[in-house]
């Protein structure tokens, strides 16, 4: 007898039209799926079915990186490029968050990546103003029943940041490398492997040009031993490339190869200005690109060569990046964003398909999270991370293509049911696990008391 059976049109992975079809989960794993009607006996065997009228059945996606304590500074300033906005956004207010506040924000970016069909998310903390900031990240991931991977973010070098972000901005993620180092193996011991599996920790620096090499070594070399995922932003910037170079003589994708940080378990965050050279050195270490393409856009960053990548045999993720320089957690937005631009960059209409953003969403995540195959489809074995999406939408009908109805068509407020590791989480587009309404609530307020610095440029700014 399964736990639950699900019925409805199944999209089965990323190369698949939907059919009609069912599958069964037993504990946190898909255990049998199967075509047509599942027929009276095993409706009636199953502890739960779920068949919702119009339902497409689909694998949950993955948000490959974020930060879930920016959801409190969710659209403070909006006319800033990345090296005004770290200082006037980050550096300015993120300190003004208690360990309570870092709780709630991390709880109600969770609960949004859940209803938008998001599984599993890659969060990168950083703010280190109180160490406990970071249980409380990881108890808020658990207490949502998201699927993440903890990958905590650490610096070395003050002056870079202060030279960038201002005096008061070091103060919330520069630490010695002892210090990361114990952190990392306190948080590995406590919570690598907690909520039922749900959980794992993660390595990850912000930066290669505000990090030592030494602090690359041995984060690498922990990594390593202990097989977990490696994280890092590399090549957001024109600014960081060249701040890197300044450094460490050589680009950050390099600098990352010489200390051991690049590998198949290692994410390269944005690589908006890795150049040919780079992607020659990510594309042979086996290390995946992540793709954060409506952050890119909005910092003024760049687009990233994603089709050049992708020639190159170079895996490609998909990340909305903190609600800081993206606003919404949406795998819909960054998967149309990252068709749309990469098109306006190449003028080439074949440069990234609708399935090449699927695939970007879903599958190519799992490898560099260590679960290829359990990730991002919907197979008997893998695990019950899937999203349910109601098709009877005006925007929705009619459905030709699988691929362009997700990734051109979709948006988070089609996903109706949500299960992550066999337990379902959203409800009729309402999260199980907490109150939802009072959640909402209670962050509205409690940002509202919190005194952020929120302004603009004068109208018209430069244009004047
Ligand atoms: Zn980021």
């Amino acid at each position: 007898m399964a736990d639950l059976l699900i019925a409805g049109r199944l999209v089965l992975d990323d190369g698949t039209e939907p059919a009609d079809g069912w599958l069964t989960v037993d504990g946190a794993r898909i255990t049998e799926v199967g075509a047509g009607d599942p027929g009276d006996r095993r409706r009636r065997e199953a502890g739960r079915v779920l068949a919702p009228p119009g339902a497409l059945v689909a694998p949950g996606f993955v948000n490959s990186h974020t930060h879930l304590f920016q959801t409190f500074l969710r659209g403070l300033r909006d006319d800033l490029d990345h090296s005004e906005w770290i200082g006037r956004v980050i550096g300015d207010n993120a300190g003004r968050l208690t360990e309570e506040d870092v709780h709630l924000a991390a709880l109600l970016g969770s609960v949004e990546n859940l209803l938008a069909g998001v599984t599993t998310v890659v969060e990168n903390h950083y703010l280190h103003t109180s160490p406990k900031n970071s249980d409380e990240v990881l108890r808020a991931m658990a207490t949502s029943g998201i699927r993440g991977w903890f990958a905590r973010g650490t610096l070395d070098i003050g002056d870079s940041i202060r030279a960038v972000a201002g005096p008061g901005a070091a103060a919330t993620n520069v630490e010695t490398p002892d210090q990361s180092l114990g952190e990392l193996e306190r948080l590995a011991g406590e919570w690598h492997g907690a909520a039922g599996g749900r959980i794992s920790v993660g390595v990850a620096v912000q930066s290669a040009w505000a990090a030592s090499t030494g602090l690359l070594e041995r984060l690498a070399a922990f990594a390593h031993d202990h097989d977990l995922l490696l994280h890092a932003h590399c090549a957001e910037t024109a600014d960081s490339d060249r701040r890197c170079r300044a450094l460490h003589g050589r680009s950050e994708a390099a600098t990352f190869a010489a200390t051991g940080f690049l590998g198949p378990r290692t994410q390269m965050v944005h690589g908006v200005w890795l150049d040919p050279e780079d992607l020659e050195i990510v594309a042979d270490r086996g290390a995946t690109v992540v793709h954060c393409p409506v952050a890119n856009a909005y910092l003024a960053s760049g687009t990233a060569p994603v089709a050049e990548m992708l020639a190159a045999g170079i895996p490609v993720a998909l990340g909305a990046d903190g609600s800081a320089s993206n606003h919404r957690q949406d795998p819909f937005e960054s998967m149309k964003a990252a068709v749309l631009l990469q098109r306006a960059r190449t003028m080439d209409a074949t440069s990234l398909s609708p399935e090449d953003a699927l695939r970007m969403a879903r599958s190519e995540a799992a490898a560099t999270l260590g679960r290829p195959g359990e990730i991002g489809v919907l197979r008997a074995g893998a695990l019950a991370d899937i999203a349910l999406l109601d098709t009877r939408r005006a925007h929705l009908q009619p459905v030709h293509r699988m691929a362009s109805t997700l990734v051109m068509c979709a948006m988070p407020a089609d996903v109706t049911h949500v299960v992550v590791n066999g337990t379902l989480v959203v409800e009729d587009g309402v999260v199980t696990t907490l109150d939802q309404a009072e959640l909402i609530e209670r962050c509205a307020h409690r940002a509202a008391d919190l005194g952020f610095a929120v302004g603009t440029s004068p109208l018209g700014g430069s244009r004047t």
